[in-house]
This record gives C-alpha cells, structure tokens and sequence, in this order.
C-alpha cells in the first residue's frame, strides 16, 4: 500500500501542467450550468471536471458502503463464519483501493481534475503550475476517497470485532481508529512525500536562475532533503505516536541484548497500534538518532526470547548497513535513470514515437512507469535478499556458542556480537516469524505480491531457515553470494553513471550529432529479473 500510494504522489506532485479536459466533459457541465439556468457558459469545464471527478469518488465510496451492509448482514446471520469474513473484507478493502485509484487515475488523465485543481477556470486559460500546496489540492479527491473508507469500513471491522472471542472487549471509536490510519499512512508516506516537495518547491521559492547559479540551488534543495531524511526518526516518532518502552525486565533484557551485539540507538519505542499490528522496524541511519520500535501486540503475544530475536532482525538490518545501502542504491539509481532518459531523448528517433511534447503530462508517465517497475523488480529482489540477511542475525542474536544445542536455560550465555549461530537461535527465531504470520492474519504461503515483493513470503524465509539448520555452510554461501550481488549492482550503476555522463558530455560538444552512443538495452539488473519467479 506504501509503496502504491507513494508512485501516486509522486505522479500528482510532479510539475507538470495538466491537460484541460476533454470537449465531452465541457458540454456535460455547460448541460449541468444551463439546467440550473446561470449563465456563465465558458465554466463548463471546469464544473464538468469537478463534478465528474467526484462523482467517480462518491461511487467509490457507494461502493465500501454496500460493502459494509452486506458483510454485516452476513456477519449477524452466520457469525460462525467470521474467519472466513474477515480475509473476504482484506479482500474487498484491497479491491476498493485500486477501484480508487482507477478513479483518481481517470480523473487526472481523463476528466481533467488536475487542471482544474491547477486553478484552470476556462479552457485555453495558461495558469503556470505555481503555488506551493497545489499538490494537496490535486490529491484531494484521492485522500477524501480514503478517509471516508476508513470511516465507513470501521463499522465493518467492528462487527468482526464484536463476534471474535474478544468481542467483549470494547471497540475503539470510530474517531480514534481513522485518526490511527491517518498517522500510519502519514508516517509511512509523509518523508517521502516531503521529500518531493522540498525538492519539487524549493526552486519556485527561489529567484529565477541565470544558467551559472542553478548549481548553487540544487545544492540547496540537496542540503533540505538530506536534512529531512536525516530527522525522519523524529518526525517518525511524532507523527506515530510512540512512546519509549516502559521500564522492566523486557526493557533490560532489549538493552543488553544492543549492548551484546555492540548496537547503539536512542531508544527503543513502542508503537500502540491497539492490539491491530504485530511488527517492527528501525529508524535512522546515525546512532544518536535511531529507534527501533515495537508494536504492543507484538510485546504482547510474544515470548521474551522471541521478542528478543525480532529485536536482533532489526539490529542486523543496521549490522549489514542496509539504511545506508539503500539509499547509495536509489541515488545512484535515479542518476542513471535520468540520464538514460536524457540520452533517449537525445538519440532516438522522436518522430517514429508518438509525439509527447505537447502532453507534459503523458511525458513523464514512462519515466515514472519505469521507475516503478525498476523498484518493484530490483529493489524487491535486493529487499528480499536483505531481509535474509537480518533474519540470520536475529538468529544470532539468541544464539549460544554450542552449535547443537537442546535449548538455554534462563541466564544462558549468548555470543557477544552476534558470533554464534545455534540450533535454539533458530527456531526461536522461526517461532518469532511464524507468529508474525498467524497475528498479522498474513497468509503463510500466499500473502499476494503487494505483501511479498519486499520481504518474500514467511514460508520461503522459514524454509531457509531450516536449511541452514540442517547444512551450516548454507548460511555462508548465501552471505557470500548476496555480498556479491550488492557490490556488482552498485558498481554496475556506478560505471552505467560515469559511462552515461561522459559520453553523453562528449556528444554534447560533439561536431557530429547523433554519433553518440546508444540507449544501453540492457539494464544493469541483469540476473536480477530471473531470479524474481523464485
Ligand atoms: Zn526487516
Ligand atoms: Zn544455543
């Protein structure tokens, strides 16, 4: 869902100038004005626009509301059915989001919403895509769409709710329960999107460039997003929610564990997700600045020790440098990217293509499409491959020095740093992830690719775990083989960077246009798509 919601925003945020809409649309909402008998026929458009856009929302919405009536009518006849119930209402809230984003797609590329949001009056009207905030604007059908979703699936979620075994428990109010969604979506998008729009509005702040200072403000916009990336934890920590754990024993045994396995953050958080979440994750990439953070429910239906190797999974993830990784990856992919795109442009035959230029808006959509699909394939598979790597550690992090051992005691010594790898390690660590599994409601084996792409599915992880159980040396021949795998790709991406730069510079002082080289086919992934059907 992040990860949809994010390519959306980026497409929404981008400053492009918007298509008027289509001549249909104007006469539908000329009919609508000349119905309602005022006379200011060149509106026509922009109500058109407008009130089809919403129109196509209100559907939606219709929808999750027939949704609910028909599930809780079900729900009060068969309650024994209530399992069965509950993964057909995951279905139906997946099935209502893309039937939103269709809509909200449509509305933009279609119907001409983002023209309009852009402060299009009549059509032929050149407003220059300005304002700071406009992107707001432009998602606003997307975003009222979704929070009214959530307010009417809660009725859904609370019967289910009330005929579980803790249905005696009360429910939250409905209140709490979208302000709990809107926290999650915002914390989990909110970066990102200010990101974007640091970068995206920082030059319209700034004074008209001459050619020579335009280096001095993409300094500027750099130096922002790196400071916005830097203070994510903090602005994760607020946005959320959470609270620094309680103290107690679990908290002691947390912080020797870090002390253990010489790990520094500033706190460990808790996320009060009320019963919902089981899961956990760190934040920051400088210790000073870094939190790991636990879910209550997570605290609360876990062993101690499996807590403890869940804590040890998000340890590795900093152990293997994976924030940092990430990051030089995505850099560095964005600059081949945009080179790439610079050098088709240069180089291809633009007139054997549909003409683009005058559609600012469709232009970019290959760019964006392809920077999707180059994350969904290669930052899926570097991500899966990374989440081993953390699992191992958390394996380690519960592990004893005596390889076939029969269980630890209370008080067991476990290796500093994460040095030894033991029987009992591992299948605390198994049990820890099986859990995860059963509490989140996520299906062992067939979670669907939106739940997939990033951390492969809980039996694939637990089936690797066993083998390396039964065959130690399957462990180092994976570290071995992903060691390798990250450094080509970075060094790929690296000499593709150079390589696309300088020559790209040569052909631009070049007396002879078109002489330079051609669009690389083959992206430097390679071998990484064919390992994806695994
Ligand atoms: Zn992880
Ligand atoms: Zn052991």
């Amino acid at each position: 869902m992040p990860f949809l919601l994010l390519l959306l925003l980026t497409v929404a945020c981008l400053p492009v100038k918007w298509p008027a809409p289509p001549d249909w649309v104007e006469s539908f909402g000329s009919l609508v004005l000349s119905i309602l008998g005022i006379d200011t026929p060149n509106r026509g458009a922009f109500l058109g626009s407008t009130m089809l856009t919403w129109l196509g929302v209100a559907l939606v919405t219709a929808m999750a509301l027939a949704w609910t009536w028909h599930l809780r009518f079900r729900l009060a006849r068969q309650p024994e059915r209530r399992n069965r119930f509950l993964h057909e209402h995951a279905a139906w809230r997946f099935y209502h989001l893309i039937g939103l984003f269709i809509v909200y797609g449509c509305a933009l590329y279609v119907l001409g919403w983002g023209w309009a949001a852009q402060g299009g009056a009549t059509k032929g009207s050149a407003e220059s895509p300005g304002v700071l905030g406009t992107e707001l604007f432009i998602l606003a059908p997307f975003l009222v769409g979704l929070v009214l979703a959530w307010a009417i699936f809660y009725d859904a979620e609370r019967a289910l709710h009330d005929a579980s075994p803790a249905g005696a428990t009360p429910y939250w109010s409905r209140g709490a329960c979208i302000l709990f969604h809107a926290r999650q979506n915002l914390a989990l998008v909110f970066i990102p999107v200010l990101l974007l729009l640091t970068v995206n509005g920082l030059p319209r702040l700034l004074p008209e460039q001459e050619d020579g200072s335009q280096f001095l403000a993409s300094g500027i916009t750099l130096a922002a997003a790196l400071l916005v990336f830097v203070c994510m934890p903090w602005t994760i920590r607020l946005v959320l929610g959470l609270k620094p754990m309680p103290y107690g024993p679990l908290r002691d045994r947390l912080l020797a564990a870090a002390q253990r396995l010489h790990f520094r953050c500033s706190n460990i958080l808790m996320w009060n997700t009320r019963g919902g979440v089981a899961n956990a994750m760190v934040v920051g990439i400088v210790p000073f600045l870094r939190y790991v953070v636990l879910t209550d429910r997570l605290v609360s239906e876990m062993t101690p020790s499996e807590v403890e190797a869940v804590f040890g999974h998000e340890v590795g993830h900093i152990k293997h440098r994976h924030m940092i990784y990430y990051l030089a990856f995505l850099l560095l992919s964005l600059g081949v990217l945009a080179e790439l795109e610079m050098v088709i442009r240069e180089n291809a035959n633009w007139h054997s293509l549909p003409d683009l230029s005058s559609r600012q808006d469709l232009a970019v959509l290959p760019m964006v499409a392809s920077l999707g699909a180059y994350i969904f394939l290669v930052f899926g598979f570097l991500s899966r491959r990374c989440e081993r790597q953390a699992d191992i550690f958390g394996c380690r992090a519960v592990s004893c020095a005596q390889r076939d051992c029969v269980g630890h005691e209370d008080g067991a010594a476990l290796t500093p740093r994460g040095h030894g790898l033991c029987a009992t390690g591992i299948h605390t660590f198994i049990n820890a992830l099986e859990k995860v599994a059963y509490l989140n409601g996520i299906s062992r084996d067939r979670p669907g690719w939106l739940q997939s792409w990033q951390h492969s599915t809980i039996a694939r992880r637990v089936a690797f775990l066993q083998r390396v159980l039964v065959d130690p040396a399957a462990e180092s021949r994976f570290q071995r083989a992903v060691g390798l795998v990250k450094w080509a790709l970075l060094l790929g991406l690296g000499t593709l960077l150079l390589f696309l730069g300088v020559s790209w510079g040569w052909d631009a002082l070049s007396p002879f246009p078109n002489s330079g080289p051609q669009a690389p086919v083959s992206a430097p992934d390679t071998g990484a798509r064919t390992d994806l059907s695994e």
